[in-house]
Parts: C-alpha cells; structure tokens; sequence
C-alpha cells in the first residue's frame, strides 16, 4: 500500500475540486487531489464558463493563457414562444469586467486548472485514484483509503474536501443525506450541425408539450430536450423519428438536419436532481460543489456554484489549516457563507422549474409568451438581472487566499 500524508486531501476532479486544488496550492498549503478518472475526457457535462469565473481567471493572472483557448463567447439568451424570440438575458450589460459567458469542453477547462496548479510544488493529483472509504481518528476524519491504478493507497490529512459530485461517495461515507426538493423534469441532450444563417446564439425554445435549449457550440448546436419527469422511456418507445419530428416542430431551422441524430445513443439523459445537504461538515470533512448541493440545470449555473464554493473554502480555510489549527467552526463559517447562494439559487430554478417549465410541457394548445418574458425583451435593462443571476450568481467570490508558493 502507498501512503501519503498532505494536508488537504480533495475527493474529486471536477470543476470543484480543480478550482480548490490550484488555489489552497497556489496559498501554499500541501494538497493531494483525487480523481478516479485516468483524464477528463468526459461526454458532454456543462461547458460553461461564467463570467464570474472568467474573472476569477483574471484575479489569478491567467487572462491571456485563458483567453488563447478555443471558446466561444455568448453574449445574450433569448427565449423563442410560438415562432416569435424574446431576449430574456444580456451578458453585455453586466457590471463586472467579463461581460460575456464562454462555452468550451468542459475537459478543457479542467486541464488548464491541472496545468496551472502543478506550477505550485505543494499540488499533487493522482489520477485513477477512486477514494473508497475515510479513515477517522481521535474523532475526526484523518484521511481517506483508495484505490490507486495499481494498489491500495492511503491519504493522511488534516481535511477531507469532498468534490465528488452530485452521487459523491464520500458524503455517504461521512454519514450525510442530502435533502431531495425533487424536479418535475429530466433533460435530453444532443448535438446537431450548426450552419451560418442560423438563428441566436443561444435560445430556450417553448412550445405545448415541448422545450428545447439550443447553444452555439461554433460548427454545431448543443441542444437540450426537457421532458417531464421519467418522460425519456416514453420518448425512446415512439421511435427516433418521432424524436427528430419533435425536436423539427419545436426548431423548424433544424428540420433539415435532424438525420444526424443518428442512433439513441446520441441521446443522453440528464436525471435531475435538486438537493443538498443541510449540514455539509464534520470534523476534518467538508463537502462542496454538488457533494454539498445538485443544481438544477435550469440557468446552467451548477459549474459556477461548484466554483465559488472552492474559492469560498480557499478563502476562508487557507490560514487556519497553514497553521494547523483548522477547527469545526472553520469549516462552518464555508457552510455559511454558501448555503444563501445554494438556497435563493434553487428556490429560482423551481419556481422556473414548476412555473414556467412543467407549464410548458403541459400545455397541449400554443401559447402566449409568460409576462416576464415579454417584459424582459420590451425593456433591455432588465436583462442584465437573469444575466447577474446566471453569470455571476448570488454573493460572486473574488480570490482572497495570498499567493505563496
Ligand atoms: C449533462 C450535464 C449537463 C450540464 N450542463 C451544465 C451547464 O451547462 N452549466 C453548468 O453550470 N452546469 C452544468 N451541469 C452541472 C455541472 O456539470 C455540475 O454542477 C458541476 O460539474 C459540479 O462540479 P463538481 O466539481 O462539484 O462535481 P463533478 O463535476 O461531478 O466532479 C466530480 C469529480 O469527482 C470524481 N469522483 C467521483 N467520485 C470519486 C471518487 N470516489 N474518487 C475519486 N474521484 C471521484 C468524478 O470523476 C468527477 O471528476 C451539467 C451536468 C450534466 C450531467
């Protein structure tokens, strides 16, 4: 068995964990990331970059090397109802100094986080790492077993983060349950060819009975096909033409080039998950991202959420654990700082999600645009509220945590 003793051991190399790794190494602080994956080739998952997170990038000094990935930027979110489009969000108003949102590979994104956290001697990743259990002493938790790609190792720490995500083990393994709010949906998604000519960037499609997001991913369309709860069983049973007729009706521009969807297999279901924990640590744990919470994907804001929880964290636990007295208070004081932004976030995206979405899906006859809608494409200025509320979310987190490498 291998051994390594680190003073922050993080479970899990999503955004969560990555955005902690690069900021309590770039701090100073000793810290071995786990990810059970041997990279982060990993099909479509939320490629979105937040402004707020672009300006993290910038806090961090990264503008340039981040700005030379390919991405591509996204300006404006318009909702289209029976054939007419509503702008509904403007990035371009937003008060802060990204004023777009950036859609790239979400492996990308991950590997530029890897990359400039090796600069930092203290980072250490393993790879092919899957943490099994957590080791607890002297009433504590004090590290965590795995398995390496070749054997068993075992990581001594003076805190557990866990960031493995919305099924994270670890979380279970402390002994917590999150709180399910439940969601009436479930979301299919999809790529098809993008051509010039075709219309917004990015749009939220309503129809009776239907709902497809379209983003513009350069030489293709991300397209999402929400359904009502366990509705993609139902969906599969009609057939793929019936699917492409469907996703035809609700985007007429995409008729012609439905074939590509050529297989179910080109279809995946996102199950949809609203939940988090109401305590999200203990001592020497703490949980974040969506460990602590799963988002609905209603606004595409679970990256951001996960991101800000990681520099919430850095912040505020940076000193106590350099100087090695990291207590439980500590670790409540992350708790508390993030569970407004968890809650106001996820009470929207159910009322969007019951109001606006169920309602939708379950109208049989068209439909007049919701008021919020037509009033948010009569008066611009309102637009930059849904673009705050998804660019930069409730209470956005700047890095605090010195650099001291
Ligand atoms: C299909 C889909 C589309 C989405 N679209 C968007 C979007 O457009 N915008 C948006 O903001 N969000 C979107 N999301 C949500 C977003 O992906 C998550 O909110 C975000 O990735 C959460 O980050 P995280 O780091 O907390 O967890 P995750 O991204 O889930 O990362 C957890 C990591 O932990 C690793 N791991 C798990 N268990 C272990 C273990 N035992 N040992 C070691 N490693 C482990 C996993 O391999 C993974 O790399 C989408 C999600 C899905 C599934």
């Amino acid at each position: 068995m291998d051994r390594v003793t680190t003073r922050l051991c993080i479970v899990g190399g999503g955004p969560a964990g990555m955005m902690a790794g690069l900021l309590f190494a770039r701090a100073g602080i000793d810290v071995t990331v786990l990810e059970k994956h041997a990279d982060f080739l990993r099909d479509f998952r939320g490629d979105t970059i937040h402004p707020s997170t672009l300006d993290l990038m910038d806090e961090l000094g990264f503008t340039e090397r981040f700005r030379a990935l390919p991405q591509r930027r996204v300006e404006t979110f318009s909702g289209v109802v029976d054939g007419r489009s509503y702008r509904v969000a403007d990035f371009s108003r937003l008060p802060t100094r990204n004023r777009f949102l950036s859609f790239m590979p979400q492996w990308d994104f991950l590997d530029f986080l890897a990359g400039a956290a090796a600069q930092y001697s203290g980072f250490r990743l393993l790879r092919r790492t899957e943490a099994r259990d957590l080791i607890e002493a002297d009433g504590r938790i004090a590290g965590v077993r795995a398995d390496g790609p070749d054997r068993p190792v075992e990581i001594r720490s003076d805190l557990v983060l866990c960031a493995d995500g919305r099924h994270s083990r670890m979380r279970a393994r402390a002994g917590f349950t999150p709180r399910a709010f439940g969601a009436p949906i479930d979301v299919l998604w999809f790529r098809l060819p993008r051509r010039d000519g075709d219309p917004e960037a990015a749009a939220g499609r309503f129809g009776p009975g239907r709902i497809l997001i379209t983003l513009d991913r350069g030489d293709l369309w991300q397209c999402a096909y929400v359904v009502p709860k366990g509705g993609d069983a139902e969906l599969r049973a009609k057939g793929l033409p019936a699917f492409r007729a469907a996703v035809a009706a609700i985007a007429p521009f995409l008729a012609d080039r439905t074939a590509a969807i050529a297989d179910w297999d080109d279809v995946k279901l996102l199950t949809v998950t609203v939940d988090r924990l109401d305590r999200w640590y203990r001592p020497g744990l703490l949980c974040i991202g969506d460990a602590a919470h799963a988002m609905s994907p209603v606004g595409g804001v679970g990256i951001n959420l996960a991101i800000q929880d990681a520099v919430a964290a850095a912040n505020l636990l940076v000193e106590p654990l350099r100087a090695g007295r990291l207590s439980e208070a500590d670790l409540a004081r992350v708790q508390a700082r993030r569970m407004f932004p968890v809650r106001a976030t996820q009470a929207l995206q159910r009322m969007i999600q019951s109001r606006v979405i169920a309602a939708s899906l379950a109208a049989d006859a068209p439909f007049r645009a919701p008021l919020a809608l037509r009033l948010l494409d009569a008066v611009p200025r309102l637009q930059v509220l849904p673009a705050r509320m998804i660019g930069m979310g409730v209470r956005p987190e700047h890095v605090r945590a010195p650099l001291r490498a």
